[in-house]
């Protein structure tokens, strides 16, 4: 039975006891259509013109966090732990089973934002819930054992430990300088321009100054937004959709695994820490990061949170920007 623990001295939530299920030795894959009834049912799919689904959602068969679950929060002495609720589902993006996000048209990468705004909307409705958290692996390296491609969502009881570090951040900086902090990335990025990557009217795609891996790039809005769900107009949707686009057509260029994780703002309008009245729509600007994990290229060390990598932002960026897509 799995459980969430908190490490007291870092602070860091952990999900113990899950049991990870390695299915690709079943030599069928659960994702193509026609074995739809290998998943669970469907909680939200889009149609294609001639009925035939082009994006999908169901419950994870092996879910990390469960809906019926209660929180049931308790102690063991020093210690603080609470019951895996929360919800884990998957987003199968494609009826086709070898395409990757490189070859995704303008149509299909629409779908795939409609799905996941659809999502991440609905579950902050949950007031159990804590944080929705959606992202992606591609390839065996990025941990994907499933090639179909395929997004997860997850909602989280607590907020994951990188969320409440940029929340912390963001939330410092807003409080001195009364200014978004991503806003004044931004700005500085645009100045300087060494390592942007992509730009269009709405968004910016550029590698951050103190990268985790080679080619890591996140895309954001220019305009101050806090939600991922409330990209709805037209004109933001596809300025964003041609940037994801570009952008993973060059990553799947020059790496063959990555994550792409979105964050955006928590269930809540206030952090715990926080003693003011600022707002996370104030200060949290919504963005998404796609962190390449091929080894082959990326010969980068996790040593006791340190992150060491070879190439630098401002190279990562240059190499991106000459790929021609
Ligand atoms: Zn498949
Ligand atoms: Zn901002
Ligand atoms: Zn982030």
């Amino acid at each position: 039975m799995a459980e969430l623990r908190k490490d007291p001295v870092s602070g860091n939530w952990c999900v113990v006891g899950y049991t990870i299920i390695k299915r690709s030795s079943l030599g069928i894959c659960p994702f193509c259509p026609g074995n739809e009834n290998l998943t669970p049912p469907t909680i939200k799919e889009i149609k294609n013109e001639d009925g035939t689904w082009a994006v999908r959602c169901f419950p994870a068969s092996n879910p990390i966090f469960i809906i019926e679950a209660q929180e049931n929060k308790r102690g063991e002495g020093i210690y603080d732990k609470m019951d895996n609720v929360g919800a884990h589902e998957i987003i199968v993006e494609n009826p086709n089973h070898s395409k990757t996000m490189s070859g995704f048209t303008e149509k299909e990468f629409r779908y795939i934002v409609d799905l996941y705004s659809d999502r991440i909307a609905d579950l902050k409705k949950d007031r159990r819930l804590k944080y929705i958290l959606v992202f992606k692996n591609h390839g065996e390296l990025a941990g994907s054992y499933i090639f179909h491609p395929h997004s997860h969502v997850l909602a989280t009881p607590i907020i994951p430990q990188r969320l409440e570090l940029e929340l912390y951040n963001s939330h410092i900086h807003y409080a001195k300088k009364d200014r978004c902090l991503l806003c004044d990335i931004i700005s500085q990025e645009l100045r300087q321009n060494k390592r942007v990557v992509s730009i269009n009217n709405n968004f910016l795609a550029f590698c951050p100054f103190a990268s985790r891996f080679p080619f890591e790039v996140w895309i954001l809005p220019r305009y101050h937004s806090a939600d991922f769900e409330s990209l709805t107009e037209e004109e933001k949707k596809i300025d964003f959709i041609n940037i994801l686009a570009s952008i993973m057509k060059r990553i799947e260029r020059l790496t063959n695994a990555y994550t792409i994780v979105i964050h955006t703002s928590p269930n809540m309008k206030k952090t715990p820490w926080q003693e003011d009245d600022i707002t996370v729509d104030d200060y949290f600007h919504w963005h998404i990061e796609i962190l390449p994990r091929d080894l082959r290229y990326s010969k980068y060390k996790r040593e006791d949170e340190f992150y060491v990598i070879p190439t630098t932002p401002e190279e990562s960026a240059s190499m991106l920007r000459s790929e021609r897509v």
